[in-house]
């Protein structure tokens, strides 16, 4: 019988084991430091002169992989086995496409450190973040394994005397999966074997900036049995490869996950029909939040004062649920804003390889200018408490920044930064904070930090956002505990990990036969 699902734990770290561990990983991944990767098309390896590296972000000179890079001809071609792999594989029974899952979260378990540690590598991930990442990579896979297993045989529906009707879930077709580079290998791999377990067939094209992490996990698959032409792993730019995926008539789905600004534009070339494409694409989008603690009068402050620093500086705020901006009540504006300035200079952070780190670099060049922009504009617009600086000799570290008096309508209460910057406001009332927390595009995560019973209630009810969290930062949703996406610019509020999630990627077939 199969035991109920349960998340992956976290790694203690005080224990000398898992810190030795880590260690052993970090020195794995460096053993294969360098190397040229292939395509996987049809299981086929296809080595691509025009090659992109991978490079690490706290060492910008160490390359993690070289990564061939695919031409529209080779998406082409990936395009045409995935169809007709999708020919066999949607027949295949539900219970071995979810033992398939089954089978890649025990290897990846076993491989933990080595996974971990190769995101601290190519994405700058610090080692409890690493951690967490892979853990919920391996949630993904066992959660949605059940799930299909649940959602195998259908929905009841009634039949009438001398009727036998059924109400079945079939897969939609290829799907084009593209993934963002801060959950290289959690969102990469749910969104995968979200659509493979439902019996699609996948080009996987994975984010420029971490596309090793992903091959890895390509083999994982193909290790735990997926055959071959399920998915197929297709790098290439955004620009070169993305456009031409989305455009395609025999694309069926795109499940995307990434900004807004990339978001919009899928969801917006995606709604054309092509000439040869007769159905609807369908189009799930994750993209990006302006996410709010309001921390009220009647709270405790420490506890808010802590959720903030940590949901906006853990991996460099570089999450979709990152604490971005706080809304304070005036009542115990300074008091908070004096503790989160003390907190955040003490904040661990530099070197992700270094275990007490819980901040890295950002991911790239690109980034790091963004955000220090978005600091000289900050200077402009609030007062700078804490950080302000960055130093991208060797990799792009950002120091945590945090900007008090910020008007909530400024432009770095607003936009997403994806950095570790925080813009800190103050509110006369409950009401108006909630009323600046729900005002900007997005409707990602929020965080109310209160002891008043009916404020909960009140944020329950107006507080529009994806995902809400009570007397905690707004950050670390678990699968299959608290399903995540967002509201409004944040997404096409569909359920990471949630009960409904599945279903996205496949639509209901009714039979109706007469006895
Ligand atoms: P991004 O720049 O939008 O990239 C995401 C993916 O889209 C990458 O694989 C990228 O490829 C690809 N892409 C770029 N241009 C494309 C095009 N024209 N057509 C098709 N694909 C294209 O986002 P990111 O910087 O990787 O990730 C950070 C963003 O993701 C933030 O906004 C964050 O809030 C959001 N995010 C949201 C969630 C959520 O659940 N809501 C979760 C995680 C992250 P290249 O790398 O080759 O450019």
């Amino acid at each position: 019988m199969m035991i109920p699902y349960k998340h992956e734990p976290f790694t203690d770290f005080t224990i000398e084991g898992n810190r030795k561990a880590y260690q052993e990983g970090l020195e794995l991944v460096d053993s294969y430091l360098g190397q040229d990767y292939p395509l996987i098309i049809g299981g086929k390896r296809v080595m691509t002169d025009k090659k992109l590296a991978s490079t690490n972000p706290s060492n910008k000179e160490e390359v993690i992989g070289n990564v061939s890079q695919s031409s529209r001809d080779l998406a082409e071609e990936a395009m045409n086995v995935a169809k007709k792999t999708f020919t066999t594989w949607r027949k295949v029974k539900p219970e071995f496409r979810a033992d398939v899952l089954f089978k890649a979260a025990a290897i990846i378990r076993r491989r933990k450190f080595e996974f971990s540690a190769l995101l601290t590598r190519e994405a700058g991930k610090p080692w409890n973040e690493a951690d967490a990442d892979v853990a919920e990579g391996i949630d993904f896979m066992e959660y949605y394994a059940r799930q299909m297993l649940k959602l195998k045989d259908g929905m009841p529906v009634e039949s009438r005397p001398g009727e036998y009707n059924r109400f079945d879930y079939v897969p939609l077709g290829v799907g084009v999966v593209i993934s963002p580079w801060n959950f290289a290998f959690a969102i990469m791999a749910g969104t995968t074997v979200a659509a493979l377990v439902t019996g699609n067939t996948v080009l996987l094209k994975p984010a420029s900036t971490t596309p090793v992490v992903a091959y890895k996990f390509i083999e994982v698959l193909e290790e735990a049995g997926m055959p071959s032409g399920v998915v197929n792993y297709i790098p290439g730019s955004g620009s070169e490869i993305g456009d031409y995926l989305v455009d395609h008539p025999s694309t069926r789905f795109v499940s995307f996950t990434g900004s807004r600004e990339v978001g919009t534009r899928i969801f917006e070339r995606a709604a054309k029909v092509h000439e040869g494409q007769i159905w609807l694409k369908r189009v799930i989008a994750e993209m990006g939040g302006k996410d709010t603690i309001v921390v009220d009068n009647e709270a405790d402050l420490e506890l808010a004062a802590q959720s903030i620093v940590k949901s906006a500086f853990g991996f460099s705020g570089q999450k979709c649920s990152a604490c971005s901006r706080a809304i304070i009540h005036e009542d115990v504006y300074d008091e908070v804003v004096n503790r989160v300035e003390e907190i955040t200079k003490s904040f661990s952070w530099g070197d992700p390889a270094e275990r007490d780190n819980l901040a890295g670099p950002v991911i790239d060049q690109a980034a790091y200018d963004k955000i220090m922009n978005y600091i000289e504009i900050g200077k402009r617009e609030g007062r700078l408490v804490a950080g302000g600086t960055g130093d991208d000799t060797k990799g792009y570290f950002v120091a945590p920044t945090v900007f008090a008096d910020v008007d909530p309508n400024a432009r770095i209460s607003q936009e997403e930064i994806f950095g570790p910057v925080v813009a800190l406001s103050k509110a006369s009332s409950f009401d108006e904070a909630i009323r600046f927390a729900n005002d900007t595009d997005y409707g990602l995560t929020g965080a109310v930090i209160t002891k008043n019973r009916h404020h909960i209630e009140k944020a329950r009810e107006d507080f529009h956002v994806g995902n809400l969290y009570f007397n905690r930062g707004c950050t670390g949703a678990i699968v299959g505990y608290q399903p995540f996406g967002g509201f409004n610019m944040s997404g096409t509020d569909s359920k990471a990990g949630g009960p409904d999630y599945l279903q996205l990627h496949m639509q209901g077939k009714t039979t109706s036969e007469m006895l």
